[in-house]
């Protein structure tokens, strides 16, 4: 467990922020899992490195097809950001049912993809926009698909004196559906027992683009990248859901644990993906 005499460092410039990882420090942004972590004794660490006040580190950056955030940007600052209510609704779907207000004020996304909990909502949309991360050093930075940063439950590949400066996702084409569907154990700050994002685009009644992402039911999340290519150029027709939901159940592991039993859990994702078709929406709808 952390000491009582451990160093906190508050850097003002990436250059700064890489003298204090140096020294071994950990770096760390809104520390709502990293409070959590010390005060249970999950971890260990000798100084602390908050990203939080490095202007470099802040806001939203636009492009044509992508979305840049830096790792110091909370959720609340991307709920407000009005660029990202037709470029990314999935996220703010998603953003805006994590924690509390004031967990929203202070947690990042960078943060919760390095949390790599298979719960955590942010690292599902990550999952599902092909998010990629911007990782950097004294050596340089270099770029890691956040599906190849994950190793498993809260094991990342990360080295000491590497930080995270930003995670890019890729915007989905304008007339794309989605869905973020998240069951808890009560309505409200509540990790969820069990989630679903889906991306889906179609033509003339076929799908040209099937994305589908799964929390909570397996080490880390799910992305049935084989099951999705075979669902692109068949027709949405009936049933299909129901078809979906009864293959997806091989993909996923989940397990028992004091939020919900593992039966529960392939129940609520069936059932969820079933009901794919009341759940989506559009962009345009907004
Ligand atoms: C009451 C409560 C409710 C919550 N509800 C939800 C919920 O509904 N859904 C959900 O998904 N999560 C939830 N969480 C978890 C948490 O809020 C999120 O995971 C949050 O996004 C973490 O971000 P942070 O900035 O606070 O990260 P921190 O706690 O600061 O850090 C988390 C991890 O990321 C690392 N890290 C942070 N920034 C960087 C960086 N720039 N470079 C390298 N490493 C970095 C830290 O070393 C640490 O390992 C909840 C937490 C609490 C306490």
């Amino acid at each position: 467990m952390i000491g009582t005499s451990f160093s906190f460092y508050t850097p003002s410039t990436e250059r700064e922020l890489l003298i204090t990882l140096s020294k071994g420090a950990l770096p760390v942004a809104g520390m709502t899992d990293v409070m959590v972590k010390i005060r249970t004794g999950k971890m260990k660490a000798k100084a602390l490195s908050s990203v939080s006040r490095i202007e470099s580190l802040k806001g939203v950056q636009m492009a044509d097809d992508a979305v840049t955030i830096m790792a110091a940007t909370t959720y609340t600052e991307l709920l407000e950001n009005k660029g990202l209510k037709w470029r990314l609704p999935i996220l703010l779907d998603a953003v805006s049912e994590i924690g509390s207000t004031q967990i929203r004020n202070r947690g990042t996304l960078v943060g919760n993809i390095v949390n790599a909990s298979p719960a955590g909502d942010g690292l599902l949309v990550a999952y599902l926009l092909d998010g990629n991360l911007e990782i950097c050093s004294n050596e340089g930075c270099r770029s890691v698909d956040v599906r190849d940063f994950v190793k498993g439950p809260g094991q990342v590949a990360l080295a000491p004196g590497e930080y995270i400066r930003s995670v890019t996702l890729k915007i989905p084409p304008k007339d794309s559906l989605y869905a973020f569907v998240k069951v808890g154990q009560r309505s409200a700050m509540a990790i969820s027992v069990a989630s679903v994002g889906v991306l889906l685009r179609l033509n003339a009644g076929t799908i040209e683009d099937f994305r589908i992402a799964l929390g909570s039911v397996a080490p880390t999340v799910v992305r049935p990248l084989e099951l999705e290519r075979n669902l692109v150029s068949l027709k949405m027709e009936d049933g299909l859901f129901k078809t979906l939901a009864g293959e997806l159940m091989n993909y996923i592991s989940p397990i028992d644990d004091i939020r919900a039993s593992a039966w529960y859990r392939r129940e609520v994702v069936k059932r969820i993906v079933e009901n794919l078709s009341v759940y989506l929406k559009g962009v345009e709808k907004q």
